[in-house]
């Protein structure tokens, strides 16, 4: 189970969000294609396809920084401890979110 080797577990999701991360920001900026006969209409759904990744890419930083914070707490001991009132956090919690670094109460 996850909660048996967090550090395995969360050392490979930060390889997998930061590859995530690294194929999203890898894409070509819209706009940059100018003169490379794109076709009217297709900006919309660029448009639309890049205000998703923007959020994609948030997300996917935010659990990052979880995951980055969580593997810290390892380190120094408090993992499965609420970063703001030390409580502990439930193992089930810890299961479906190997990263979390707060309780239920304190999650942002
Ligand atoms: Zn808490």
């Amino acid at each position: 189970m996850a909660s048996s080797d967090p550090r395995a577990t969360l050392l490979e999701l930060r390889d997998t969000l930061t590859e995530q991360l690294a194929t999203l920001t890898a894409r070509p900026e819209p706009g940059s294609g100018i003169g490379f006969g794109k076709r009217v209409g297709d900006s919309t759904s660029i448009a639309v396809e890049r205000i998703t990744d923007v959020a994609k890419q948030e997300t996917l930083l935010t659990k990052l920084n979880e995951t980055e914070r969580a593997l810290a707490k390892l380190d120094d001991g408090t993992y499965g401890s609420c970063d703001v009132c030390s409580e502990r956090i439930g193992a089930e919690r810890l299961d479906f979110r190997p990263y979390a670094t707060r309780c239920v109460r304190h999650a942002v």
